[in-house]
């Protein structure tokens, strides 16, 4: 078998150990004839899957029991939505404009005619930095944050702190480091980078703010809806849902959250370290202040578009996928997500520094 790195910034790639397991028992559940794929979403089969990724999310990234854990579907896109039409109350809503994915979560609230205000933006710089001075009104409805941002390779170091509910779209750094959750009311992310394949949403919401939503707002669309039934109003995306689950069992032989943190501050370390001392061969897209222990997105001198091609085509002749840039700014990006080896990170970072010797 052989198997790439990939540097891909989502879907991406996905603990060995955890498809091993789902190819294991993909044709035959542990006895039970069956693919846990078909198997009914009521039946207990299925439901054993289900309380156990609910309760590893749980314990992983200990989540108070003041919140509830939803797995939806949708995608983060549609939480850009379902935010503001749960949680406004007919008042403004503030959001810090980082990139693309907070631009794109701002849009959905103008469009549901909400009073919108981008109280910090790094637009100008394009976006190569997370605004240094970031304040939320207190009485805004709910702040809203992207904390990583997938595309320009930037990330919080630290959330900013507000008495109005904090919103995070987490989608590209969930379950990469722990949450203090004395600042966070509502976390969302796809599942897609960090936590398994695509067509689940997980969303952490504070159970008091589900009381706010408005009559007019559809039965799917409300967080309660979905949280008074254990996210079993509907069928779930069960597949999803159970690699989720043996994702985080692979997390927790890590480590958890924390062991996981550790590995990803040495891995994108060694990566930054890399472009640092190219001499100026590589320029890294974010301020140092600001970078990404996830995406990392770079360039090579003067953005010569033609070195970057022949970069990236020759990662692939050796077995290193998807580190072209997004195609909003150009240039590359490795994405290292927790089940991204530091194998994987050595392999590409010694490619990097062999490429800058021989075309300087
Ligand atoms: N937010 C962020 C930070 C993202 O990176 C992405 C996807 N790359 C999204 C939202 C949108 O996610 P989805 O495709 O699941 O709607």
């Amino acid at each position: 078998m052989s198997r790439v790195y990939n540097f891909g910034a989502g879907p991406s790639t996905i603990p060995l150990e955890a498809l091993e397991e789902a190819q294991r028992e993909l044709v035959d559940y542990k006895g039970e004839g069956m693919s846990i794929m078909e198997a009914s979403h009521r039946s207990k089969m299925y439901d054993d899957v289900h309380q156990e990724a609910l309760s590893l999310v749980r314990e992983l990234y200990k989540v108070p029991e003041d919140y509830d854990i939803l797995f939806l579907q949708g995608g983060a896109s549609t939480q850009f939505a379902m935010v503001p039409m749960n949680l406004s109350l007919g008042g403004k809503v503030e959001y810090a404009d980082t990139g693309s994915w907070s631009s794109k979560a701002i849009k959905e609230a103008k469009i549901l005619g909400l009073d919108t205000e981008i109280v910090a933006s790094s637009k100008e710089t394009s976006y190569d930095r997370i605004p240094s001075e970031i304040s939320f009104s207190d009485d805004a409805d709910y702040a809203y944050i992207t904390s990583n941002n997938t595309i320009y390779g930037t990330q919080y170091k630290e959330y900013p702190s507000t008495n109005a509910p904090l919103v995070v779209d987490a989608s590209s750094d969930i379950f990469s480091y722990p949450i203090d959750w004395n600042k966070v009311d509502l976390l969302f992310a796809g599942a897609q980078k960090n936590a398994g394949p695509s067509g689940v949403t997980i969303v952490i919401v504070k159970k008091e703010l589900q009381d706010r939503v408005k009559e007019n707002v559809p039965s799917m669309l409300r967080y309660k809806t979905h949280a008074e039934k254990d996210s079993l109003y509907n069928t779930p995306p069960t597949f999803g849902i159970y690699m989720l689950g043996l994702v985080l069992k692979w997390l927790k032989k890590q480590g958890g959250v924390e062991g996981i943190q550790k590995l990803n501050e040495a891995k994108a370390a060694l990566l930054y370290d890399a472009i640092d001392n190219s001499d100026g061969f590589y320029v890294g897209h974010a301020q140092k202040d600001s970078r990404s222990l996830m995406n990392v997105s770079f360039n090579i001198k003067d953005k010569d578009a033609d070195l970057e091609s022949k970069l990236v085509a020759l990662a692939t002749e050796n077995g290193m996928i998807g580190l072209k840039g997004h195609r909003s700014i150009g240039g590359l990006r490795a994405s290292i997500y927790n089940a991204m080896s530091m194998e994987g990170v050595q392999a590409l970072v010694d490619l990097m520094n062999k490429f800058a010797e021989e075309n300087r």
